[in-house]
């Protein structure tokens, strides 16, 4: 497939799992099941496109942080064991390790409760020219912070201040936080992996019945699972609230791994390539300079 016809593709793939701004979004219409049959996809033709896709992907950033003027952030969001760190293994796998930064956030230490909320995330943006990537992100403190609201408790903010719409505020902030962002050269692309209770209960009992995986199997993991209708809730709510057109959320269908990595790929494809990357031009005065240096070099007894 040549360039010109991968772009195209990404293009429609990513369309399809964009979420549009404007709080209409229901989770119940996504299938994590789905994975392009109908468009003639399967798990060999997947991966050729997967591979040729990567090899875009690290021209376009390559281009990015020769330019050095965008930043890129990916915000993976997922139930456990819906394959974030497989995701990041896989799409991130051909570009330079130079330009990107991946980032896990876990529950905040001492240190960070002690800040606001997104003063973890902030210290970690990517640079200019660099792509970084959050594995889970802010975007917990209106998920799990949602689920269970006894953790506001050890938040240390003020009772005064944890009103009802607590989380209308935070979605709200959020938003705002990221247009800034953007508006400053940060361009975001947030990814909500969506893998099924059944497909996730299925990889649960792999780690447990093979003994490699078991390292990756968490009792709190099955503890969480409990809790699915109410993540449930609190993701559609999340995307309804936060999906605008400058930083969209994705709904990644998540129980066929190598359509979830393709799906996640054709979105970084498609946003790198929309934003007319180019190497910096070389200036006649610096073009110049560049020729004497190469006549210096080449006078040099070899
Ligand atoms: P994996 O299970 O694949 O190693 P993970 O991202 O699930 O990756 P864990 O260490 O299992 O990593 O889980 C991190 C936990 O930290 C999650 O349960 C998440 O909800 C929690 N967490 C992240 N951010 C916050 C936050 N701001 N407040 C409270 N809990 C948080
Ligand atoms: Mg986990």
């Amino acid at each position: 497939m040549d360039t010109n016809e991968l772009l195209k593709g990404a293009g429609a793939l990513a369309s399809r799992h964009r979420v549009g701004a404007g709080g209409a979004f229901q989770l119940h219409r996504c299938d994590p099941k789905e994975c392009g049959q109908s468009a003639g996809l399967n798990k060999i033709v997947a991966q050729e496109l997967l591979s040729q896709g990567i090899e875009v992907m690290a021209d376009l950033q390559s281009k990015l942080y020769a330019q050095d003027h965008w930043s890129i952030l990916l915000v993976f969001q997922a139930m456990d064991a819906a394959g974030k760190d497989g995701v990041i293994k896989h799409v991130m796998s051909g570009i330079n390790p130079q330009g990107c930064e991946v980032h896990s956030f876990k529950a905040p230490s001492n240190e960070e409760l002690d800040h606001d909320y997104l003063w973890r995330s902030a210290r970690r943006l990517p640079a200019r020219g660099s792509i970084g990537i959050f594995n889970r992100s802010y975007y917990e403190e209106v998920l799990v912070v949602r689920v269970h609201p006894e953790i506001l408790a050890h938040q240390k903010i003020p009772a005064q201040l944890l009103g009802k719409d607590l989380f209308e505020q935070r979605y709200t902030d959020i938003c705002k936080h990221e247009r800034y962002l953007n508006r400053n050269g940060t361009v975001i692309r947030k990814f909500f992996l969506y893998v099924s209770k059944a497909e996730q209960r299925k990889r649960f009992l792999e780690r447990l019945d093979t003994p490699e995986k078991n390292w990756k199997f968490s009792l709190a993991d099955v503890a969480e699972r409990q809790y699915w209708d109410q993540y449930h809730e609190a993701y559609e709510a999340m995307i309804q609230n936060t999906s605008t057109e400058e930083s969209p959320w994705y709904v990644i269908p998540a129980d066929t791994k190598w359509y979830t990595r393709l799906a996640v790929a054709a979105v970084i494809i498609d946003t790198l390539s929309g934003l007319d990357l180019r190497y910096p031009t070389v200036n006649p005065e610096r073009r110049a300079a560049l020729a004497q240096a190469r006549a210096a070099l080449m006078a040099e007894p070899s």
